[in-house]
């Protein structure tokens, strides 16, 4: 394949994954982003083998493996009861697979960091509102109306609810939810929790509560825990 010229839109972990990974296949990428600063959002994450495969394959496996927790387990039990409701081992399927909870921001760091190795421009402070055909790619525009930039292909990793899904050949329908969620990075200290597990408790199935040991932001912080609640 000929070399592209691709913009990505948004600097999340699909972002700057998929700019390594088209980079380092010969394209010319830039990645566009609405915040003025590049930031992990969000609190912290779990991931599941394929994803460590992805940083493996990427090289950047080891940074956050040191940073991260080792999940064996997802437990969920009901609240009153004590009754187990959800009980999946990694150790069940062979290959010695595990989970790796991350602090969003270990995670974003090791990525960004790469990309910025890798000398991937990151344009910031350009919220982006749509795409346009021109007769030499796409364009994409910012909320301010102004065209900045034209792409052989955009990738666009800014989320769900996406401005730039109308001008996709494969939009995906988003659909409205009737709860929310909310999460924190709080201190474990001597709390008792399971260090190797996911765990979590439900009342009936209107109500779900998890904690999550989610390791260090940075080599020699404290490790965390996030706190969950839908
Ligand atoms: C409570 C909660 C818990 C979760 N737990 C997990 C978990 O355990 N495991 C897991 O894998 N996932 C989890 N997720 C999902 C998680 O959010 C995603 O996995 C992850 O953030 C997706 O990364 P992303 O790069 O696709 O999107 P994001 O991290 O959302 O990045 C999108 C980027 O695009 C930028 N952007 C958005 N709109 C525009 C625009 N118009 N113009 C320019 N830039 C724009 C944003 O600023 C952002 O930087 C959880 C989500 C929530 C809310």
């Amino acid at each position: 394949m000929k070399s592209l010229h691709i913009g990505i839109a948004g600097a999340g972990p699909a972002g700057l994954a998929a700019a390594l990974y088209l980079s380092r296949a010969g394209h010319h990428v830039e990645i566009l982003e609405r915040y003025e600063r590049p930031a992990p959002v969000g609190s912290g994450l779990l991931m599941q083998p394929t994803g460590l495969t992805v940083l493996d394959d990427l090289g950047l496996f080891e940074r956050v493996r040191a940073l991260g927790s080792r999940i064996e387990r997802l437990h969920g039990a009901d609240a009153r009861s004590g009754r187990t409701v959800l009980d999946v081992r990694y150790d069940a399927a062979p290959g010695g697979r595990y989970g790796l909870a991350v602090q969003r921001a270990a995670l974003f760091d090791t990525l960004h960091d790469a990309v910025l190795v890798a000398g991937i421009p990151i344009r910031t402070g350009l919220p982006l509102a749509g795409t346009a055909a021109t007769g030499s790619g796409v364009a994409l525009i910012a909320a301010t109306g102004d065209q900045v930039g034209v792409y052989d292909l955009v990738v666009d990793t800014s989320g769900a609810r996406s401005p730039l899904i109308g001008g996709s050949a494969v939009a995906p329908k988003v659909r409205d939810l009737s709860y929310g969620a909310f999460w924190a990075t709080l201190d474990g200290g001597a709390a008792r929790y399971d260090r190797t597990a996911l765990s979590q408790r439900y009342d009936r199935a209107k109500v779900m509560i998890g904690v999550l040991p989610a390791g260090r932001a940075k080599p020699g912080e404290a490790e965390r825990v996030a706190f969950s609640g839908a």
